[in-house]
């Protein structure tokens, strides 16, 4: 893979390019978000690891430059030890996943990887659903009923994604957080609830109406559209 990483202490990011360069990467990286945003910009990367503490442009301004340009790049934010409010920033911001300083290698790696393999994934299955009058644009993280134009969050995509691509059956939230967030255990399952809840209130129509999202006691949620 090719990977961008925007780092400004030194030591660090020397040692995230030899990590990641021993491992078989490709690797280019900034020392501040401005010269970080306009790497990612000017080169296509595969993934970026996005320091949240950055001179000249936070990480948060840096993930949301790069998310507009392209929605589908994952970013994996770092975040200072128990900087609680940081992590849920950055999730917001468009991160796909966290990773609390200080980190092991192998935990990097780990998460890299699991990135990277969501993006496969996603890459595989169809792109644009329809349902209940709404067509979404997963791609693209955008929705449409009628003439209007809703934005979908890379999550809210993701999620859509995954709940459409195993329609046969329920999906459990703690799956949800696995594959969608690729955060077993760090987060919360309200956590899923509270991003179906926004989805719910962008794409479906009325409460009354059949739901796109389906809530399946005891489990957690199924993809309750159309086949398309
Ligand atoms: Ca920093």
């Amino acid at each position: 893979m090719k990977i961008l990483v925007v780092e400004d202490e030194p030591l660090l990011r020397s040692g995230l390019e030899d990590l990641l360069r021993g491992a078989g990467h490709e690797v280019a990286s900034a020392a501040d978000g401005a010269a970080g945003a306009a790497l990612g910009l000017a080169e296509p990367f595969d993934l970026v690891v996005l320091d949240l503490m950055l001179p000249k442009l936070d990480g948060l301004e840096v993930c949301r430059r790069l998310r507009q340009a392209r929605p589908s790049l994952p970013v994996l934010m770092l975040t200072a030890r128990g900087a609680e409010d940081d992590k849920v920033r950055g999730l917001k911001a468009g991160a796909d996943d966290y990773l609390t300083k200080p980190f092991g290698a192998r935990e990097l790696l780990a998460r890299l990887e699991a990135l990277a393999r969501r993006a496969g994934d996603a890459a595989a299955g169809p792109e644009v659903l329809e349902s209940d009058g709404c067509r979404m644009d997963l791609g693209r993280c955008e929705a449409k009923r009628g003439r209007k134009a809703i934005a979908l969050t890379p999550r809210e995509a993701g999620l859509l994604r995954w709940l459409h691509r195993h329609r046969a059956r329920a999906v459990p939230r703690a799956e949800l957080l696995e594959r969608v967030w690729a955060a077993p255990g760090d987060l919360e399952t309200r956590t899923v609830d509270m991003t179906v809840a926004n989805l719910r209130q962008k794409i479906e129509r009325d409460p009354a109406e059949p739901r796109i999202v389906l809530s399946v006691k005891g489990v957690g949620y199924a993809w309750g559209g159309g086949a398309g």
